[in-house]
Formats: structure tokens, C-alpha cells, sequence
């Protein structure tokens, strides 16, 4: 049996970036020789194995046919006599289709070299087209590796528009789709994901809300960029640029959904944007069926970001609805992670990138005040119940009135 490295240790080696996981193909082997050898069997349907020491993966060298819709729809077929280059024809791209012996030797049968040096992300044969996540995972590559000067060659663009039109797309489970979306949002040019599956047709058949948005202005003064697509594109820069955790990219990437309702006479005003956006944001919410703390972060920041900007104008008793709303007594992380948002879609403006947000600090503060109530004290006078519900509430806005009058003189 020969052993290989293949795809993304490669291609990354190549490219002098750190190699995280390894994958391994083994060519010219039998599944009883693997579990002679100590190697433990991943599934029932891949013959791919787990290494007895290093847990790193090996699978046995493969070719595979599609014989039907969605991933289920695949016939593998492994065996001793499949060769390397049979083996790396069936992988999505030429820059995934190197393999390095224990000599860094390369076996490069499709060219995978001569696009990394030309910065091109290319199918590497027609049989791209037989698995749909590919479109998902070419975006997600261009979003990694845009920083590096990589763009989409225009024949695999031109195959993805093709996947994207026949249909074929719907066919993913939301559990692989999800995969993909949370890997290339949280890459470090992660807008670019979203440009690709918009280039290819994709982005309407998986998120039509988003896509919606394109074409859709807001008023100059307050987004000197005024398309609504662009600025949720500029939204999600920001929250890569700033390092923020999935639920604040996936709470910004959906943010102005409702603005894709507007009727276009009311253009570029969006009344009642927020509210009307959580009915899109929920359906997004469950065709993926996004973890549940994605989910929530999204629908808060999409009822209440104009909340946000405008904290230092509400009166004590929003503020308090607001504090409320977010549960900041137990959830504090939640409420840090609306204020990220807030901050990020205000920055997600052409131009505005560098201005300072201090309705961050004045809602943290605000959040402090609320919190500093005590709740034993008027256990001690006597109150239960939901009177102690109610005097709670009317000391937490007597803080916050104390706490507005001093933060505005
Ligand atoms: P990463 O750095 O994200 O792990 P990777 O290239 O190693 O990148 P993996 O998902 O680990 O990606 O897959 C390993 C290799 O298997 C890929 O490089 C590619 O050659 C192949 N591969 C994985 N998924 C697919 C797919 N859906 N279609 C075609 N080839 C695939
Ligand atoms: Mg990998």
C-alpha cells in the first residue's frame, strides 16, 4: 500500500500557511488490510479510516458516480486498483487535487500548482457539478483565501451558475449547507462568500432575502453607500475585521432583512424595518437550522439595532424595555454580543468605518445601573411575588433615570 497527503495539507503547504489537519488517501490497500493494521472504520458507507495513534484520517483511494439527487445520491467505489490520479479527479478543485508523498514528492495530474501560482480556484473536471455543496465550498475558499489575491476562474463560476440554476442546490441537507455558511463566515474576508454565491445565482436560491437587498437604497445622509446589499456586506467586513464570534456575523449578515420589504414608493425610507425583517430572519433561522444561540442573537439584533443607535436619545423607561427584552440579569454575554452588532453595522458604512460608537459604553453602563438593584432589600420590606416583579422594575428605572441625567451633564 502507497500513502499519501492530500488536499487541504498540500495546498496549504504550498501556500506557507500553517497545515492544521492532515488527510491522508491510501492507494493500492484493502479494508481488511486497514483493520489489520489497527486503523478504526469512520462510516458505513466511506471507506475511510481513523489512524490508531494520530486519529488523523486515511481513506482508501476511490472513485465515485452519482446515481441520484442530494449526497445520499453517490455509488463509491474503493478498491486496491483505483489509482492516485483516478482518486484526485473527483475532487472539487485543482488546488485540492495535489498529493505529497513522504518525500514531498507531488503528484499534481490536473495542474493544482499552476493555479495556486495564478491565484485561480478551478473545478477540476465536469464531474463538479454531481455534488451542489461544492458551489459552498468554492465561496467559502475565494472568502479564505481572497486576502491572497484568489478569485474564481469564470468556467467553474459559469459550472456553479449552472448548479445554481437547474435546481440542484435545494437537494443540500441544512446540516451541510449550515457547515459551510459557519466556516466561511467566520474567515477573515468573509463578504466575499457572499459576493461568489451572488456572482454564481447561488445566493438566491439559498438566502433570496439577502439577495433581496441588492438594489434596494437607504437614505444618503445615514449610508453614504446606499445600496442595502452593500452595506450588509460592509456590516459583515466589519465583524471579521473586529474578530467577532459566529452569532454576531450571523446577526449582522441578517440584520436589514425587513429592508428588502420595503415597498419601493417608500423608498429610501424602511418604517418598521426591524419588525417586519423577523419573519425573514426566522425562515433563514430554520432552513438552516442554525444553532439556536445564531438564531436568537439574530432576531434580538434584528428587532432592536435602531435601539441601539439611538440609546443615548431613549428615555429611561425603552431602556429599560430593552435591558428587559435581552434578559441582561442572566445573559450577559447575549447583550455584549447585540452591542458588537450594533457597533458593526454602524461601521458598516462607507466612510464611517473608523467613527467612534459611544452608545457601546452607554448601554453597558445603562446595563450596570439596571443590575445594580437589589432585589434583597425589598425582599426585606415585605414584597413577593409579582409585586417584587413590579418594585423591581421601578427601582431599575429610577437607576436608569439617575443614570441618564448623569450621563448628560
Ligand atoms: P480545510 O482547510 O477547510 O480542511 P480541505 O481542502 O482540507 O480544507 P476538507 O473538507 O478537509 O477540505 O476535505 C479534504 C479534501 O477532500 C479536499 O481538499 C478535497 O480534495 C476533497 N473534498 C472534500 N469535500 C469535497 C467535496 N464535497 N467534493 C469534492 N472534493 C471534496
Ligand atoms: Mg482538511
Amino acid at each position: 500500500m502507497r500513502i499519501y497527503k492530500v488536499g487541504g495539507a498540500v495546498r496549504d503547504r504550498l501556500l506557507g500557511k500553517p497545515v492544521t489537519d492532515i488527510d491522508w488517501v491510501v492507494v493500492g490497500a484493502t479494508t481488511e488490510e486497514m483493520l489489520a493494521k489497527g486503523f478504526r472504520p469512520v462510516g458505513a458507507d466511506f471507506p475511510v479510516f481513523l489512524h490508531p495513534k494520530s486519529g488523523e484520517e486515511y481513506a482508501l483511494a476511490r472513485t465515485e458516480r452519482k446515481s441520484g439527487r442530494g449526497y445520499g445520491g453517490f455509488t463509491f467505489h474503493a478498491s486496491p486498483e483505483v489509482t492516485l490520479e483516478e482518486d484526485l479527479i473527483r475532487r472539487d478543485l485543482t488546488i485540492n487535487a495535489m498529493a505529497e508523498d513522504d518525500q514531498q514528492n507531488l503528484t499534481d495530474p490536473y495542474h493544482g500548482q499552476r493555479d495556486l501560482e495564478a491565484r485561480l480556484l478551478r473545478h477540476v473536471s465536469p464531474a463538479f457539478a454531481e455534488d451542489p455543496l461544492r458551489v459552498l465550498r468554492v465561496a467559502r475558499f475565494a472568502a479564505r483565501y481572497a486576502t491572497l489575491g484568489f478569485t474564481v476562474a469564470p468556467e467553474t463560476l459559469a459550472l456553479m451558475r449552472q448548479l445554481s440554476e437547474s435546481g440542484e442546490l435545494e437537494a443540500l441537507t441544512p446540516e451541510r449547507s449550515w457547515k459551510e455558511i459557519s466556516r466561511a463566515l467566520l474567515e477573515d474576508q468573509p463578504q466575499v462568500f457572499v459576493e461568489v454565491l451572488r456572482a454564481c445565482s447561488a445566493l438566491k436560491v439559498l438566502m433570496p432575502e439577502v439577495d433581496a437587498l441588492f438594489g434596494v437604497p437607504q437614505p444618503p445622509a445615514h449610508h453614504p453607500e446606499i445600496d442595502t446589499g452593500v452595506h450588509t456586506l460592509s456590516v459583515l467586513q466589519q465583524a471579521a475585521l473586529h474578530k467577532q464570534p459566529l452569532t454576531v456575523r450571523w446577526a449582522c449578515l441578517l440584520h436589514d432583512l425587513g429592508k428588502g420589504l420595503t415597498p419601493e414608493n417608500e423608498w429610501p425610507r424602511h418604517i418598521a424595518h426591524e419588525f417586519k425583517g423577523l419573519k425573514l430572519i426566522k425562515a433563514v433561522n430554520e432552513r438552516f437550522k442554525v444553532p439556536k444561540d445564531c438564531q436568537e442573537l439574530a432576531l434580538l439584533v434584528g428587532e432592536y439595532h435602531t435601539h441601539g443607535h439611538r440609546a443615548l436619545e431613549l428615555k429611561p423607561s425603552t431602556l429599560l424595555e430593552l435591558l428587559q427584552s435581552f434578559d441582561i440579569y442572566r445573559r450577559p454575554q447575549r447583550f455584549e454580543e447585540f452591542i458588537a452588532a450594533c457597533e458593526m453595522d454602524a461601521r458598516g458604512r462607507k466612510g464611517l468605518e473608523e467613527r467612534s460608537y459611544p452608545q457601546a459604553d452607554y448601554l453597558r453602563g445603562a446595563a450596570t445601573a439596571a443590575r445594580s438593584v437589589a432585589v434583597q432589600p425589598l425582599l426585606e420590606k415585605g414584597f413577593k411575588g409579582p409585586e417584587l416583579g413590579e418594585e423591581i422594575k421601578r427601582e431599575r428605572l429610577k437607576a436608569l433615570k439617575a443614570y441618564k441625567e448623569a450621563a448628560s451633564t
